[in-house]
């Protein structure tokens, strides 16, 4: 592929070079596409009408008032289901036991010290959430106030999002890893009066306090009126006057608490994204559109039977992807869900595979960052368990490499249970470009096609499709119910963050390609694509290919200014527990790229560090490694999980300097 203008300013002038070539497939199993939720034939219904095939997934959800109009588009501005009233916590607990499931169970909660559980039904679950909402309107909070919530994994972190759901307050739910000035910055930007908080977790093994980061960042914030404090761990923990336990106000109120119908656009909830690129955003997402289309992509995606199914979806929260799918989607299909609050590997290794185990697990959702990890760990571990109660596997976070993913369906999966692996980001709030696993014959490493619905894209500089085999950007050309409506605040980022690269098409700010076969895969961030001797290529493709060399567990690659080449790959390693690090491994990895990929895509130079730089969320972060490539001081680390893992790493690079 020749260039068009060769030089490190001009990224965008040339679409993504398509480098990896990936010929395995994965047909879906003959029992589950006899009995799949959903077929081939979703997709043409859709594509003949978008609206009418939306309208339908809607019907899913118990209206109070069906809507009049199904989508208003000022671009980029959207309303969907306008008119229509419903009320989200209503839908995901109460309709569940007016239906006669009251005793089927919500939630299995595990806590991490061993032996600590707990089972919610649907019925506890009404109970709790009404008592909830019945204190947050004794504290005061009504419709439409923003209420932060930095908890743990525990139940009630759950049930608060549904209390402020039911009574038509706002939640933003901060990651409960994040210190306090993250913390104060986003109940700040959210204006939240209410903070609801633990005096701790569990986490590896012990006690973490939560509480004082809470008292740190109230302390700066006059207009929170209440800090509401569940007792978790029994850590002593320090009293303002704006305090108030959990189990003396919330467990007095009545067990009674009538929902009232809110509007479809009535706000729901404000995430900020993990970080990765930079300074988070609080996304907006609203009530009717995100609903409909959390259930709608829970149920189709995971093929979730919930009279049989035990589901499980390990993210946080914190992240979208525990709102999406530990909290909305799975509570209004009605399913049975884990919740578990540790870490993996505490008491030990197999923690996560003991658990699937014990619950007989049969659909799993982690991240790519996890699998890479429990390879780098052995074979071994998740062999001592049984797992043969699992059916579906999923994916999300991150580009799963093509090593990563065989190996999760091989030894999890046991060799028959399709991997999903689905994108989508805070921003659209539910699951855009994903396989469904009745209907895809998958490839590792590829999210495939567009669920029903979405029209994705694969596009070039000026928002025209590229045709089968190239490599551009990723793009979304008409809205979808669950997107974001605005950045909080903030009209002015929202147009100019996703809406300005072209006149009307979302650019979510990934890069991807379009293989001969039509199917997308994703190829990482648009910042993070490097321009090596005229051709972009994207880091996904080298870390692919570099993990796929059986001594490397993970990698990560950027583009570092080189006087011949305009930018050089400079790959950061870390090798398998079984790899001995001898004189040529860089000689052999570097070859090993080269036989892959092409000699284009050799990196220039290859580091063996201990660890790689990971947001809150676990994913990479190679805008520092940028830096420590390129000797210049770093930038934002405030979201980065452990700061001294940027020393480590400058300090396999004699030349570079760290200011953290
Ligand atoms: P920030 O926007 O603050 O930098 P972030 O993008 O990491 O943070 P999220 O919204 O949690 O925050 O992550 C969404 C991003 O994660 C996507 O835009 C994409 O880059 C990546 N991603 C998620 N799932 C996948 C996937 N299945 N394949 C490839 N990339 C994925
Ligand atoms: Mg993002």
């Amino acid at each position: 592929m020749a260039p068009e203008t060769p030089g490190p300013g001009n990224q965008t002038q040339e679409t993504l070079s398509n480098l990896l070539q990936e010929k395995r497939r994965f047909a879906p199993p003959a029992e589950l596409a006899a009995a799949a939720n959903v077929t081939a034939e979703t997709y043409a219904e859709a594509a003949e009408d978008r609206l009418a095939f939306w309208e339908r997934a809607a019907d899913r959800l118990t209206w109070a008032q069906r809507w009049d109009t199904t989508l208003e588009w000022n671009p980029p501005f959207a309303k969907w289901f306008i008119g229509g009233k419903l009320n989200v916590a209503y839908n995901c607990v109460d309709r569940h036991v007016e239906a006669g499931r009251g005793d089927v169970i919500a939630y299995h909660w595990e806590g991490e010290p061993d032996g600590d559980s707990r089972t919610l039904t649907y019925g506890d679950l009404q109970r709790e959430v009404s008592k909830a909402a019945n204190a947050l309107i004794e504290l005061g909070v009504a419709k439409g106030d923003r209420v932060a919530i930095y908890m743990p994994m525990i139940p009630e972190l759950p049930i608060a999002m549904l209390a402020c759901a039911r009574i038509g307050a706002v939640h933003s739910v901060v990651f409960g890893g994040f210190s306090a000035s993250a913390l104060q910055n986003r109940i700040d930007d959210a204006d939240a009066k209410i903070v609801i908080t633990a005096d701790g977790g569990y986490r590896r093994g012990a006690p973490s306090a939560l509480k004082p980061t809470v008292d740190e960042a109230v302390a700066a914030c006059p207009q929170v009126e209440h800090v509401l404090v569940v007792r978790r761990t029994g850590q002593e923990v320090a009293q303002t006057a704006k305090d108030v336990w959990w189990h003396d106000l919330v467990e007095r109120q009545s067990d009674q608490h009538d929902p009232q119908p809110h509007d479809a656009e009535d706000p729901l909830f404000i995430l900020y994204t993990s970080g990765t690129t930079g300074n988070p955003k609080g996304i907006l997402h609203t009530s009717g559109g995100y609903l409909t289309q959390t259930a709608w992509t829970h149920d189709a995606v995971f093929d979730l039977k919930p009279e049989q199914d035990i589901y499980w979806c390990t993210a946080d929260i914190g992240w979208v992807t525990g709102h999406s799918y530990i909290v909305y989607g799975p509570l209004a299909n009605g399913a049975t869900s884990v919740i578990y609050e540790g870490t993996p590997d505490t008491p030990h290794r197999g923690r996560f595979w003991e658990i699937v185990q014990k619950y007989k697990i049969s659909i799993l959702y982690t991240a790519p960052t996890a699998i890479r990890t429990f390879m780098k760990w052995g074979d071994d571990i998740p062999a001592k368990f049984d797992l043969t109660s699992l059916r579906v596997l999923g994916s999300v976070g991150e580009p799963i490499n093509p090593e990563a993913y065989v190996w999760y369906r091989e030894h999890i999966g046991g060799d028959r249970c399709p991997v999903v692996d689905t994108w989508w980001q805070t921003e659209t709030g539910a699951i855009m470009i994903s396989p469904l696993p009745g209907v895809t014959a998958g490839k590792p490493g590829a999210a495939m096609r567009p669920l029903p619905g979405i029209d994705a894209d694969v596009v070039d500089d000026q928002g025209n499709s590229v045709p089968d085999g190239g490599g551009g950007f990723l793009a979304i050309r008409e809205p979808w119910p669950a997107m974001l409506r605005t950045i909080w605040g903030d009209d002015q980022r929202y147009i100019d963050t996703y809406w300005s690269r072209w006149e009307g098409i979302y650019f979510p700010g990934d890069g991807a390609k379009r293989d001969e076969d039509g199917d997308l895969w994703l190829l990482g961030r648009v910042d993070d694509v490097m321009l090596v001797s005229g051709h972009n290529i994207s880091t996904t493709e080298v870390e692919s290919a570099l993990v796929s060399h059986p001594k490397v567990a993970e990698a990560a690659v950027v583009g570092a200014t080189d006087p011949v080449t305009g930018q050089a790959i400079v790959a950061f390693t870390i090798l398998r527990g079984n790899a001995e690090e001898g004189d040529d491994i860089a000689a052999e990895l570097r070859a090993h790229v080269a036989k892959a990929l092409g000699p284009i895509a050799k990196p220039r130079q290859i580091l063996v560090v201990p660890e790689l730089p990971k947001t809150r969320s676990g994913k990479i972060m190679r805008r520092l490694l940028r830096d420590v490539a390129e000797n210049r001081s770093l930038g934002d680390v405030t979201t980065l999980t452990d700061s001294s893992v940027m020393n480590l790493i400058s300090e396999q690079l004699p030349s570079a300097k760290s200011d953290d």
